[in-house]
C-alpha cells in the first residue's frame, strides 16, 4: 500500500521530547501504527465526549495537526453552527458537514474531531473507513451530563431537558457509534489522562485484515483477525441491506461462540435469532435443510433478512444452501469457525447437502455478502480438526505456489501449535489463493485448471472416506493422504522428483497428520481403491482423472491416467492386490 500521508520523525523526533504523563504509551523510539498508512485519525462520539478536548491533546501527542469538524463548518459558513440549525435546518447542516468531512480526511493525515451527529450519515461512515481510522469515546450518561451542563451552543438541546436528550440520543446514536474500529470508555477521569487511554487503544489495535473478492455474480471481503465474531455487527452493518438476520449454527459451536456473535450484532442494534443443528456431516442432509427452511420461513424472514452461517464446513454449506433457496436468495454471511472452513469451505460460494446418492449432491453457488474469519475461534477447536483444516492450506502451496509451500514447512508447526499470528497468515494466504483459482473459474466451468486443481490429493482421499466409512478418517487426513500419493504418482509417471513427492510426505508427517496409507493399520486393496475412484462424481467417461504435478507448485489435471499405474502405486504403498 502506497503511504498516503506524513510519518512521524522515529527515534529521537518530536516524540521523544514530549512529556510523558502516566502510563502513556509514548516512548522513544515509538512511531505511529503502520496499519495507519497515512490515514487520519477521527473521533466520534455523543456531544460532551470530549472529541474536542481530547482530539487536539491527541494531536500534539502525535505532532499531527488538529481540525474541529464544526469549526471548519462554521468557517466555512460564516457562521455559527446554532444559526446554521436554526436557518437551513439539519438536513442542509448534514450535508455540508459530508462535504467538509470528506475534504478534510482526504488531504494530509490529522486528528479531526466530529460533531456528534456526523457518523449517523453513512455515506460520512464510508468516507471514514476509506480514509480514516475512527474512535468511538464512549461515556456514560451521568459525565456527559456533567459536561453539557451550562452550556447553550448545543442546537440539539434546544433548551429541553439535557437528561432527556441525551438519553434519547444514546438510544438512537450507540448502536451506530458501535461501527467505530475503536471503542474507548472514558470516565471522569482529566482529559490528559484520556488522551492516554485513547493513544494506548490506538497502539494497541489490530486491525483485521481484508481480501477484496470480485467476482463477476459479487463482490466482498473476506475479512481475517481475531475477535471479530464479537465485532459481527460494526464489521457486517456496512455491507447487508438491513439490520435483521438468521444465525444458523450448531449444537458444538453454539455454546462455544455464538453469545459473542449474538453480543457483537446486539451492539448495533441487529435483531436476530438462532437455528441450532446438531453438529456433524449428518446434518447436511434434507430433512435438516426441510428444518432449517421452515424455521427460517416460520419467523417470518423477509428478502432482505441476512443468513449468517456460524460454524464448521458443514453449517456453511447447509445454511449457505438454504439462503440460496429460500425466497430464491437471502443475503447470507459466512462466520466460519473451523480451519477448513476458513480457508477452504467458507469462500467461492459453493453450497449444498448431501443425497443417499453421494456428498454435495444437491447444492447451489451462492456467494457470502462477507466472510468473517475470526481465528480467535480456533483455540476451542481439536487438535484434530485444526490439522485436518491445515491439510487444505498446503494443498494451496503445492497446486500453485512453492514459495508458500515453503513458508508451510518453516511455520506449519506454529499453524497447528496454535500460534494465532502464523494462523492468520496461513489463512489469509490459503483464502488469497482459494480466491484467485475461484475468481478465474467461478462456477467450476473449467475442464482443468480452475477450480479442478482444488481437487488435489482429493481423488485419493475420498476413495479413502469411501473405503474406510465417512467420519473414520476426517475429510482433510485422507486428503493429507492423497496429497503424498499424487505426488508420488506424479514422480511414478516421471512428472516430478521424487525428492519432490518425499518433501510433501514429510512436511505433511511433520505436522502430526496421516501422511502414508500403511499409518492406517487397514488391510486396502488396490482394486478397490480404483473403484472407489471410478465411482467419484469428479470422473468422466469412467477415465480415471487426477490432478497431478510437475513440481511443487505446479499441478494439473490429467483426465486419462493409466489404471495399472495407479494400482502399482498403491501396491507399493503396501495395499494387496
Ligand atoms: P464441521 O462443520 O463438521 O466441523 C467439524 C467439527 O468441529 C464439528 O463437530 C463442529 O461442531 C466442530 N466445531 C466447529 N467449530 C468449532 C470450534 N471453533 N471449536 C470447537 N468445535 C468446533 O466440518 P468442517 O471440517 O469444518 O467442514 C467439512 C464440511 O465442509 C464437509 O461437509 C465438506 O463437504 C464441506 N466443504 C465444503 C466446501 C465448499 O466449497 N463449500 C469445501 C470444502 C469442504
Ligand atoms: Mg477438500
Amino acid at each position: 500500500m502506497e503511504n498516503r500521508g506524513r510519518r512521524l520523525a522515529p527515534a529521537g523526533g518530536v516524540l521523544a521530547s514530549l512529556p510523558m504523563r502516566g502510563n502513556t504509551a509514548l516512548k522513544e523510539g515509538w512511531s505511529l501504527p503502520d496499519w495507519l498508512d497515512g490515514r487520519s485519525i477521527v473521533l466520534v462520539g455523543l456531544m460532551g465526549a470530549g472529541k474536542t478536548s481530547i482530539g487536539r491533546r491527541l494531536a500534539a501527542r502525535l505532532g499531527l495537526p488538529f481540525r474541529d469538524a464544526d469549526a471548519e463548518i462554521e468557517l466555512a459558513a460564516g457562521c455559527t453552527i446554532a444559526e446554521l440549525f436554526t436557518r437551513f435546518g439539519e438536513r442542509e447542516f448534514r450535508d455540508g458537514e459530508r462535504r467538509v468531512i470528506r475534504r478534510l480526511l482526504a488531504g494530509d493525515q490529522i486528528v479531526l474531531a466530529t460533531g456528534g451527529g456526523a457518523f449517523m450519515d453513512a455515506e460520512t461512515r464510508a468516507t471514514m473507513r476509506r480514509d480514516a481510522v475512527s474512535i468511538w469515546l464512549r461515556c456514560r450518561l451521568p459525565t456527559l451530563l456533567r459536561r453539557v451542563a451550562g452550556r447553550t451552543h448545543r442546537p440539539l438541546l434546544n433548551g429541553d431537558d439535557p437528561a432527556q436528550v441525551l438519553e434519547r440520543l444514546m438510544v438512537a446514536r450507540h448502536p451506530i457509534y458501535a461501527e467505530a474500529d475503536i471503542i474507548v470508555d472514558c470516565g471522569d477521569d482529566s482529559p490528559d489522562a484520556t488522551t492516554t487511554q485513547v493513544l494506548d487503544a490506538l497502539l494497541a489495535h489490530r486491525p483485521p485484515r481484508r481480501l477484496s473478492l470480485a467476482l463477476s455474480s459479487a463482490s466482498y471481503d473476506v475479512v481475517v483477525g481475531e475477535g471479530l465474531i464479537e465485532r459481527a455487527g460494526a464489521l457486517l452493518a456496512p455491507v447487508l441491506p438491513q439490520k435483521r438476520a438468521v444465525v444458523v449454527t450448531d449444537a458444538t459451536v453454539a455454546p462455544l461462540h455464538l453469545p459473542a456473535l449474538l453480543r457483537g450484532l446486539e451492539a448495533c442494534a441487529f435483531e436476530s435469532r438462532t437455528i441450532t443443528v446438531p453438529p456433524g456431516e449428518t446434518s447436511k442432509k434434507l430433512a435438516t435443510y426441510e428444518t432449517v427452511v421452515d424455521q427460517l420461513l416460520e419467523g417470518g424472514i423477509e428478502r432482505r433478512s441476512a443468513v449468517i452461517a456460524l460454524g464448521g464446513g458443514v453449517v456453511g454449506d447447509l445454511a449457505g444452501f438454504a439462503a440460496a433457496t429460500t425466497l430464491r436468495g437471502l443475503p447470507f454471511v459466512q462466520v466460519p469457525t473451523t480451519l477448513l472452513s476458513q480457508v477452504d469451505s467458507s469462500v467461492g460460494g459453493k453450497t449444498g447437502i448431501n443425497t443417499r446418492h453421494g456428498k454435495n449432491l444437491l447444492g447451489a453457488f451462492h456467494q457470502p455478502h462477507m466472510v468473517l474469519a475470526d481465528t480467535g475461534a480456533l483455540a476451542t477447536l481439536p487438535l484434530r480438526e485444526l490439522r485436518a483444516g491445515y491439510a487444505e492450506i498446503v494443498k494451496a502451496g503445492l497446486i500453485g505456489d512453492a514459495a508458500f509451500f515453503a513458508w508451510c514447512e518453516q511455520h506449519g508447526g506454529a499453524v497447528v501449535g496454535g500460534n494465532r499470528a502464523a494462523q492468520a497468515d496461513a489463512v489469509m494466504r490459503a483464502c488469497a489463493f482459494k480466491a484467485q483459482v475461484v475468481g478465474d473459474d467461478e462456477r467450476e466451468e473449467k475442464p482443468n485448471d480452475g477450480r479442478a486443481l482444488l481437487n488435489l490429493g482429493h481423488t485419493f482421499g475420498h476413495a479413502l472416506e469411501a473405503e474406510l466409512g465417512y467420519g473414520t478418517l476426517l475429510h482433510g487426513e485422507a486428503v493429507a493422504i492423497g496429497l503424498g500419493l499424487a505426488f508420488r504418482l506424479s514422480a511414478r509417471l516421471g512428472l516430478c522428483s521424487g525428492e519432490d513427492a518425499e518433501r510433501v510426505v514429510r512436511h505433511v508427517a511433520a505436522v502430526g497428520l496421516p501422511a502414508e496409507l500403511h499409518q492406517l493399520n487397514r488391510r486396502l486393496s488396490a482394486e478397490t481403491l480404483v473403484s472407489h475412484m471410478r465411482r467419484d462424481k469428479k470422473m468422466r467417461d469412467g477415465r480415471l482423472t487426477f490432478v497431478l504435478a510437475r513440481g511443487i507448485g505446479r499441478a494439473f489435471t490429467e483426465r486419462d491416467v493409466a489404471t495399472e499405474a495407479v494400482v502399482a502405486l498403491l501396491r507399493e504403498e503396501g495395499c494387496t492386490a
